[in-house]
């Protein structure tokens, strides 16, 4: 019997059992036929693998944003590998002890409140970048990611409840009186305990 790996839980199974996700991939096949990306899921692993897909897709949405804004703000073509890992270290929640990285994944503060303290603190940023001369990017870059992490207490929930307002005036705007209070943290929340999150931030990168 043929076993497929589930793209979820990663044990393998009886193709009958599971789900097929495929998608074309724009290679073809000699006979003309287009090649298929097959991803293979549990029936039971289906409804959190699809949460955990959306979830991942919402990060990388939040990310790239974050890091659209961050090469607007430093004039730099693209986040060199440091940079990268401090923006990550600090969504996963990683902490340093005894100089070795104790690494989470996705406990810390979410992409969006980040950008959102940068966004707040933009004039100040801008008028402390105009005043100052660094060495290198890097010393820019993390001298404002200094200024972002202490001001970033005030900020954690803040572009979630802007959102929820957001939210709630487009729904007021079609006439679809919707209590959308309920978004807020809760789905980050609910990934926090989820234990199977063990994919390495390379994914996202
Ligand atoms: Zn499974």
């Amino acid at each position: 019997m043929k076993g497929y790996k589930c793209r979820f839980c990663g044990l393998k199974n009886d193709h009958m059992q599971m789900k097929c996700y495929s998608k074309p991939t724009g290679e073809y096949n000699k006979n003309g036929t287009e090649k298929m990306a097959r991803k293979y899921v549990h029936l039971k692993c289906d409804e959190e693998y699809k949460n955990n897909e959306a979830f991942k897709e919402k990060e990388l949405k939040e990310l790239d944003e974050l890091f659209t804004y961050l090469k607007k703000l430093h004039r730099i073509d693209t986040l060199d590998g440091r940079m990268m890992e401090k923006i990550q270290d600090l969504r996963n929640g990683t902490v340093v002890f005894n100089k070795k990285k104790i690494k989470r994944y996705k406990e810390g503060v979410p992409f969006r409140d980040i950008l959102y303290t940068y966004e707040i603190n933009e004039t100040y940023i801008n008028e402390t970048l105009s005043n100052m001369v660094f060495a290198a990017k890097w010393n820019e870059f993390s001298y404002v990611f200094a200024i972002v992490i202490n001001n970033i207490n005030d900020s954690i929930g803040a572009a979630s409840n802007k959102e929820t307002v957001m939210n709630r005036r487009e729904a007021i705007i079609d006439n679809n009186l919707v209590d959308q209070t309920s978004y807020s943290m809760d789905e980050t929340a609910k990934y926090n305990n989820n234990k199977k999150d063990v994919l390495d931030i390379s994914e996202f990168l």
